[in-house]
């Protein structure tokens, strides 16, 4: 009788420290959530690369019609889990109205797929590139302009050499990665993806700004010959 007194006890006061401990983070969560209301915590993510390869075909395959049930497992031989290039394919691949691209280099197959395939599902995309990059060889651009794409490109000596995406006007996804396989797979790279209206807004602006300066109608053609006359 007087040893189990004893153990009760014993477990009574493991119990109280333990809850003192965490009291602090408990306190701390409630005040964040208290602030935040009843939302879903804001997506602060970030992705290091170079990335495994990974297959990312369960991502990009356009869903399947037709009651055959779900998709059969991809049969090649690349690792189906996760991986940087695939969370970012991800993030991308959640927009439902609107998609911003802002790239210098854009010629990875993958992420061009994910964007013609957000544009047959009625997102509204629109791409600003560099015009030395979009000229080379395996760069997306041309194969998004002939799927209907948006593309607009600067004009100028100086770089188009921002790297960002806005998906739905509410994630901002940035870093420094070019979105090329050779950066993808090989550099150290890194992609914070974050759902944050001040920085949404900011980096909306910036892009607008940028769309409305590489406006078509205000190209020059030939502006070397021109600068001599
Ligand atoms: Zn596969």
């Amino acid at each position: 009788m007087e040893r189990l007194r004893w153990r009760v006890a014993a477990v009574a006061t493991v119990g109280l420290a333990l809850a003192l401990e965490a009291l602090p983070s408990v306190l701390r969560w409630l005040r964040a959530w208290r602030r935040r209301g009843w939302q879903s915590p804001l997506r602060r993510e970030v992705l290091f690369f170079p990335s495994q390869v990974t297959c990312t075909e369960a991502l990009l395959q356009a869903p399947s019609k037709g009651p055959s049930g779900p998709p059969a497992g991809c049969p090649c031989s690349l690792p189906h889990g996760e991986s940087s290039l695939s969370r970012l394919l991800g993030a991308l691949l959640a927009a439902r109205a609107s998609l911003e691209l802002c790239l210098f280099a854009f010629s990875s197959p993958q992420l061009g797929r994910a964007v013609q395939l957000l544009h047959q599902r009625g997102v509204r995309v629109r791409v600003i590139t560099d015009c030395d990059y979009m000229a080379l060889n395996g760069s997306q651009i041309g194969l998004l302009r002939k799927a209907g794409i948006q593309v607009r490109h600067d004009q100028d000596l100086g770089y188009m050499h921002h790297k960002f995406a806005i998906v739905d006007k509410k994630v901002l996804i940035t870093g420094s990665l070019n979105w090329t396989t050779q950066a993808i797979q090989n550099n150290r790279e890194n992609v914070l993806i974050m759902e944050d209206e001040e920085y949404v807004r900011l980096f909306l602006e910036e892009f607008e700004r940028i769309w409305e300066e590489f406006n078509p109608t205000k190209y020059t053609f030939f502006p070397q010959k021109k600068r001599n006359h």
